[in-house]
């Protein structure tokens, strides 16, 4: 009851894992360390992928979770992209939320509603429940602060960002082209980019944004944010929280097993996050290339020559993954590389001292957990804003290499050879392994108890114990 003075949290995640995973963390920590009881509040879209039901079915019993009703996308184009589902997901669920937030005023001390970057519509929920409205950005600082501006620059812009000449700067940033900017930017006549417009404009109605990203990761873009010109969006930066307990394959035991087998440092594990997938032309390259490497561990999805983010709502591919590799590969590298179907334990994975490097699409949550881990990256983004976060793992922080892609788009064989044998055993490897080990040691520092992200957090939840129960000053 509201006697309790437990002060309550909605957090609402859109459709992803890459959205789950890292609001159910926030959330963990919430109840963990800060007192504080959350509701996990999911659209419902489709059947939902194993993975993610695995997830809300192994969360602490001081978390709960509900799905609102099922909302429908059958009106949508069929050739409409993935990211337009994504938008809509929490803006079609209005009513339901509305409904659950409801119960939620009446039962608990409700004092703030947590959206990621594609729920922003959530916001208008609760207002209308005197509720904060906060963001969760899933991505990082970098990103956050060029969403931020999105709105400035579509009032000023006339042509599409990657026709601009000069690097678009985002202040305190690495520049980047306008070409590799997040993929929904990139066509300003496409509904993707309205949508995105829309939720960018809505960010300035949250009390604050919650970054997952630290300072020494981050440093020039968080302390540009943090300039204290008035009017301006309070960050959080509470991160690195990346995902813990279960998501796991029914049998991961398997590929755990393997790894118990290989030198230390010896296996590059390679993964395109929850949805990544790649033509089938690169799939082979891909394949070939490792099999004139060194030891991995290959999470493989079948190919799609449409589009990288094929697999997004589903996870696991329809078709046999395996079915699609160069004849006789499976026999050629038995010992050397083992592949997994469309989803592995891959924080286990990642802290396993035989991984020695990460081939990675560069998903935000992806590249925190090889921080956290200490894993250097070979930088090989696909979709959304995975072009940027590459750019700053390559040139800014200098934590990965990055693969030449030639005329066609494709990463040949030779290129992935040379790029994994340079990462494993060369000099650049060393390089990357070591700046990545300064990061790492970084990360652990900011969530001790004395640590940055830690006290940012603590700072906030004192804010939402305050709504009810105002200390006298
Ligand atoms: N993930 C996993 N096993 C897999 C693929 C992905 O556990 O085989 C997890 C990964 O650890 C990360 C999330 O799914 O926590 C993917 O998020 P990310 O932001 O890296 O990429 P996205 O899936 O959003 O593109």
């Amino acid at each position: 009851s509201k006697m309790e003075q437990t002060p309550h949290i909605a957090v609402v995640p859109s459709p992803g894992m890459g959205h789950l995973i890292p609001l159910i963390e926030f959330a963990k920590r919430l109840v963990n360390f800060h007192n504080v009881s959350v509701t996990v509040i999911v659209p419902t879209i489709g059947t939902p992928p194993k993975v993610e039901t695995a997830v809300l079915e192994s969360l602490p019993k001081a978390i709960n979770y509900v799905h609102l009703a099922p909302v429908s996308f059958e009106d949508l184009p069929k050739d409409s992209k993935v990211e337009t589902t994504i938008f809509l997901a929490v803006t079609r669920s209005l009513s339901s939320l509305r409904g659950t937030i409801k119960l939620l005023v009446a039962r608990t001390a409700l004092v703030a509603l947590i959206s990621d970057p594609f729920g922003t519509d959530a916001f208008s929920v609760a207002k209308e429940f005197d509720i904060s409205p906060y963001l969760f950005f899933t991505s990082n600082a970098m990103n956050f602060a060029f969403s931020y501006m999105l709105p400035k620059f579509d009032e000023t812009m006339s042509c599409e960002f990657r026709e601009l000449p000069d690097p678009v700067i985002i202040p305190g940033c690495i520049p980047v082209h306008g070409g590799d900017l997040m993929d929904p930017v990139q066509d300003r006549t496409n509904e993707v980019y309205k949508l995105l417009l829309h939720h960018t404009k809505q960010f300035s109605f949250a009390e604050g944004v919650l970054l997952n990203s630290f300072i020494e990761l981050e440093e020039g873009a968080i302390k540009a944010l943090q300039g204290k010109e008035p009017g301006k969006l309070p960050v959080y930066p509470i991160g690195p929280l990346i995902q813990t307990g279960s998501s796991d394959e029914a049998d991961p035991s398997e590929c755990m097993k393997w790894l118990d087998n290989q030198p230390s440092g010896s296996v590059l594990f390679i993964s395109f996050g929850s949805g990544g997938t790649l033509s089938y032309d690169q799939l082979i390259e891909l394949a070939l290339g490792l099999e004139m490497s060194g030891q991995f561990l290959w999470v493989a999805r079948a190919p799609n020559d449409n589009s990288s983010n094929a697999a997004f709502f589903s996870v696991e591919s329809q078709n046999d993954p395996l079915s699609f590799l160069p004849k006789g590969f499976l026999n050629r590298t038995k010992g050397q590389g083992i592949v997994v179907s469309s989803w592995a334990p891959q924080t286990k994975i990642l802290a396993h001292g035989s991984t020695g490097g990460f081939l990675s699409h560069c998903g935000w949550n992806s590249t925190l957990e090889s921080v956290v881990h200490g894993v250097p990256l070979i930088a090989w983004p696909l979709y959304a804003e995975q072009k940027m976060n590459a750019i700053m793992l390559a040139k800014g922080l200098k934590v990965a290499l990055r693969p030449k892609v030639n005329q066609n788009g494709i990463v040949e064989r030779d290129e992935i050879g040379k790029v994994v044998k340079s990462l494993i055993e060369g000099e650049e490897g060393k390089k990357v392994r070591s700046r990545m080990k300064e990061v790492k040691d970084a990360a652990t520092i900011v969530l001790r108890e004395d640590g940055s992200s830690t006290k940012t957090l603590s700072e906030l939840v004192k804010k939402w114990k305050n709504k009810i129960a105002p200390i006298a000053s």
